[in-house]
């Protein structure tokens, strides 16, 4: 006889229910690309899961001259998809329609790849650091809304009771761009990635993945560029003279590789910003 562990599955039709049932001990389940890995990664599999996909709250869209605001179970396909064509947003979608492959695109969800806190490879992470995002989390006492770069820092602490159900994205830059870089081929997992947006009302935004366990604001190279325009040789050369990230040695790559490639990727994404491949 197979022994194999009880599992229970609940198919959450309203948020109400989601968070009932994490209440009841469920682990929260996206697109599962994550979670269905466990056991390679040499974790047990919850014994229990909300899905969150028959929620259409979730996978909503609201686009207007301020503000866009995502649902955390679009899919990163649905993401690129939405966003496709709205300036200023340019770097959320190259970092949607670039990550893994097409499968794991149409299944991984925006609330997974922001959620997961093991994951220092997540695109979007750095893609919507960069547009000033706030997260909005949802408990059974009601919603509150943080910064995206506070929920990264404690994704743990901030998830214990909650559900991420919606990205609030400020209309604030004029261009962005995103910069990554997979060592062998595209579904593989990036090493570095650079996101940036010039913002409307002068200044810049950079951000940087992978290379750290967390990503975070490059705050050192946005004060050397301050308000001006940059080329993207300058913007190299300003990159190495303010190096401050402490790579994570990881398989696809060492930490000193990580941050070594940075001023590159910082390059790249400043020719992508100005229309160049
Ligand atoms: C081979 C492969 C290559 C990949 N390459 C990349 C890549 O290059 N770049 C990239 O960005 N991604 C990549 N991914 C995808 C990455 O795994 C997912 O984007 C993401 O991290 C998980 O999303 P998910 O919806 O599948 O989450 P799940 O696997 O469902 O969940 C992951 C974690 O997030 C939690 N969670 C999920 N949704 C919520 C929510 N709404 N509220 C609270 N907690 C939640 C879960 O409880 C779990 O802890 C790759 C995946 C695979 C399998």
């Amino acid at each position: 006889m197979l022994d194999t562990p009880q599992r229970h599955v609940v198919f959450a039709d309203s948020l109400d229910g989601a968070i009932e049932a994490l209440a009841r001990g469920a682990s929260v389940m996206g697109g599962g690309t994550w979670m269905m890995r466990a056991e390679r990664r040499g974790e047990p599999l919850p014994a229990s899961v909300v899905l969150l996909d028959r929620i259409p709250a979730l996978t909503e869209v609201m686009v207007t001259d301020r503000a866009v605001t995502l649902g955390a179970g679009l899919t990163h396909a649905a993401v690129a998809s939405a966003l496709k064509g709205l300036s200023g947003l340019e770097g959320v979608v190259a970092a949607a329609s670039g990550s893994a492959n097409p499968a794991i695109r149409h299944a991984a969800t925006l609330g997974g790849n922001l959620a997961t806190a093991d994951f220092s490879a997540a695109d979007l992470a750095p893609a919507l650091l960069v547009q000033g995002a706030e997260v909005e989390l949802a408990t059974g006492g009601g919603s509150r809304r943080l910064p995206l770069e506070a929920f990264l820092a404690d994704r743990p602490t901030h998830l214990a009771h909650a559900i991420l159900t919606r990205i609030h994205v400020p209309r604030e830059a004029a261009a962005s761009a995103h910069a990554r870089l997979p060592l062998r081929k595209a579904g593989d997992y990036p090493v570095a990635i650079v996101s940036l947006a010039r913002l409307s009302g002068g200044g810049w935004r950079i951000a940087v993945g992978s290379v750290e366990p967390v990503a975070r604001r490059w705050t050192a190279l946005e004060a050397a560029i301050g308000d001006r325009p940059v080329s993207p040789d300058e913007g190299a050369r300003l990159a190495a003279a303010h190096m401050d990230f402490d790579g994570r040695d990881g398989v696809e790559a060492e930490g000193w590789y990580r941050v070594t490639v940075l001023p590159a990727l910082v390059k790249r994404a400043l020719d992508a910003l100005e229309g160049r491949p």
